[in-house]
Order: structure tokens, then C-alpha cells, then sequence
């Protein structure tokens, strides 16, 4: 089985935890590359998953990796303000890029990643695991196939209790703002794959329990969605309070739930008329393995990057609806 070369760019927590350990469980991906700011991690991943030295990039040296055949893909898990620069820097390499969310901290940003792979000619996937997740996929199912009739209230909400006060996710410059961006965009990524639909209307609203910790960023946000079907969904995020991670979706005759619904393992399902089993797979092999098939047989990936900047666009009007204390029509 043909498998396409990966380089992994930002050695951090979801890359060692999560990516690096998946790549054993793919069909067409293999970790062929490595980017760090820290000579200390390319030295001892470098040993641990036998990547050649020609093949460990610092920051500085990562354009080298156009000359490098053995990369197909590079897969950014920067912090959010990072992502563009080193998509851009990619394609410019000449490499298929699949990126982290949020896809970036503005929508003028995610605009330019988009035209730098177009003009690349390669192609741009966001990493939005649960697209691939055989949970979700079998909640969009059952909207689509209005197996309990059409959609009409959407619930969701993610958030946990963070932790250390020094990190980047604290930091605007580097985050583009705090719970929203990072969890409550699975929330409205959920309300719009199961409605399918663009929101028009936002309406947030945002509590800070403790403002030396939150001072450059969202702490708390609840905020409302209106769909053209007239469907409506009640999304929320948090960074104080954890086991925040629900979807439930209300329809003309009956419900069906995730919960816990956004989490990397035991995802668990429930309908009006029960449970249902549905098997766990590694999120992050599913997602390479898609992005890498697709690209071995040229077609396109179905979380490209329009996507992630129609999350962005949504996100940017639920803070303006915040600092304008009124509803913000978008997508019109
Ligand atoms: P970490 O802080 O654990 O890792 C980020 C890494 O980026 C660092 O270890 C560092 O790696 C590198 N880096 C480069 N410049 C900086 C800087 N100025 N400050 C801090 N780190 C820097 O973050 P995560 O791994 O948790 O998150 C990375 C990305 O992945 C984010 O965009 C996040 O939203 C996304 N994410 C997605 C998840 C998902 O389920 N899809 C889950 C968790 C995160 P090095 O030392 O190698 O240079």
C-alpha cells in the first residue's frame, strides 16, 4: 500500500500524544519529517521514530523541505497565530498542507492560506478529526435521513479547566482569543454538519470569573446560532469548568446525543429510542489516512480550506455580537 510522507511541524502536547502514535495505525501515511524550535526534541524524537537528521527542521530551515522528497505532506500543529505563516511557507515548498484548528485568528488570514495552495496547486485540508469519527458521522446521518424528522434545536457545548497560567492559549497574539477559538469551534462545527447549513444570525454573551487569568482572553462564552431551515442552536465553550461536552440535537420526533461527544476516545450515543453501539477509531489515523487518500487519487478533500475560514467568519461575529451586546447577521 502506497504511503505518503508526512512532516510534523510543532512538537508539542496533541503531537506527541496523539499524531505521532496514530502514524502506526494508518494505511497510506508515515512520519517521514520534523520541525521543532527545540534542538532537544528533534534529537530525541528524531531517535525514537528514526527520522534522519537531513530530515529534522528547525523554524529557521523549514523551506529546506522543498528539496525533500521524502515530505508529501506537512501537517501544522502550531500555535492558532502560526498556522498561516507555515501553511503558506508549505505550499510555497510545494507541499500538501493539513492544518490544526482554528485554521488561523482572522479571516483575512485564512483567506491568504487558501490562495497560497490554490497557487500552489496543492491542496489545504483543516484537521477536523471528528468529520471522520464514526460517532459524528452516523449524528449526521441521521439528520440528513431525518430518521427522526427534520432539525429543529441544536445543544452544543465543550470546555475544561486549564491549567497552567504561562501557556500560549492565554496569549491573544497567539491564541486570537480563548475558549471559543479553541473548543466552542467544535461546538459550531457540530451545529453546522448536522444542520448542514450556514448560520445567519449570532447572538454571545460572556462571563469572566477570574479576569487576571482571562485578561486577553474569552473565559466563558454562550452564544446562539439561527439557521435558514429555521433550525436554532445554543452552542457554549468554557476554561474553568471541566466534563463541558455535549451535542444533542432535537427534531420533529425525537432527539439523538453524543456525550461525552468531542473527546479523542469513548464518545458515547443515545437516541429517543436508546442507545446505539458504534465503534471507536483513532480520530487522528482516520483523518491522515483520508487527507493522504485523497490525495493519492486526486481527489478532493471534503474539509478543505473554505471550510476552516467558515468557521473563523462565524467565530469573529459571535466576539463582535460580545462587543456590540447585539445579534450580528453573517454569511448574508
Ligand atoms: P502545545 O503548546 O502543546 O504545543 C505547541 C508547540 O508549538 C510547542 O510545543 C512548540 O513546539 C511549538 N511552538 C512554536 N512556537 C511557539 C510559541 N511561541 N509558543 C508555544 N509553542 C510554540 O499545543 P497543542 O499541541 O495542544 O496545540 C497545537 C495546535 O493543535 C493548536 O492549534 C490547537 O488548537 C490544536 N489542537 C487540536 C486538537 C484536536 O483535537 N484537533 C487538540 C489539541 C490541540 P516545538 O518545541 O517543537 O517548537
Amino acid at each position: 500500500m502506497e504511503r505518503l510522507g508526512f512532516a510534523l511541524v510543532g512538537l508539542g502536547k496533541l503531537s506527541g500524544e496523539q499524531i505521532a502514535p496514530a502514524f502506526k495505525r494508518t494505511s497510506h501515511c508515515r512520519l517521514t519529517a520534523l520541525v521543532s524550535g527545540t534542538p532537544k526534541k528533534l534529537k530525541e524524537w528524531g531517535a525514537k521514530y528514526k527520522i534522519p537528521e537531513e530530515s529534522r527542521y528547525s523554524y529557521e530551515t523549514f523551506d529546506e523541505i522543498a528539496e525533500n522528497p521524502d515530505v508529501d505532506i506537512v501537517y501544522i500543529v502550531l500555535p492558532n497565530a502560526m498556522h498561516g505563516e507555515f501553511t503558506i511557507r508549505a505550499a510555497a515548498a510545494g507541499k500538501h498542507v493539513l492544518c490544526e484548528k482554528p485554521m488561523e485568528v482572522s479571516t483575512k488570514k485564512c483567506e491568504q492560506m487558501i490562495a497560497a495552495c490554490k497557487k500552489a496547486k496543492r491542496q489545504l485540508a483543516i484537521a477536523y478529526r471528528l468529520q471522520f469519527e464514526p460517532h459524528h458521522l452516523e449524528m449526521i446521518r441521521l439528520a440528513r435521513k431525518k430518521e427522526f424528522g427534520k432539525v429543529k434545536l441544536i445543544e452544543a457545548s465543550f470546555g475544561f479547566k486549564i491549567g497552567e497560567p504561562g501557556q500560549w492559549r492565554l496569549k491573544h497574539d497567539l491564541s486570537g482569543g480563548g475558549a471559543l477559538m479553541d473548543v466552542g469551534i467544535y461546538a459550531l462545527q457540530a451545529a453546522r454538519y448536522i444542520t448542514g447549513e450556514e448560520p445567519i444570525e449570532v447572538s454571545g454573551m460572556e462571563t469572566k470569573s477570574d479576569s487576571r487569568k482571562f485578561a486577553e482572553i474569552d473565559e466563558s462564552i454562550f452564544w446562539t446560532m439561527r439557521f435558514p431551515s429555521g433550525a436554532m442552536a445554543n452552542c457554549g465553550c468554557n476554561y474553568v469548568a471541566d466534563d463541558m461536552d455535549r451535542l444533542r440535537v432535537y427534531c420533529e420526533e425525537g432527539w439523538f446525543e453524543l456525550q461525552p461527544a468531542y473527546e479523542y476516545s469513548g464518545l458515547k450515543a443515545r437516541t429517543s429510542k436508546g442507545p446505539l453501539t458504534i465503534k471507536n477509531v483513532d480520530h487522528f489515523a482516520t483523518e491522515m489516512d483520508a487527507f493522504a487518500k485523497n490525495i493519492l487519487e486526486g481527489e478532493p478533500t471534503k474539509v478543505p480550506g473554505e471550510e476552516g475560514l467558515a468557521d473563523v467568519r462565524v467565530l469573529m461575529a459571535v466576539y463582535e455580537s460580545i462587543r456590540k451586546g447585539r445579534p450580528i447577521r453573517v454569511n448574508d
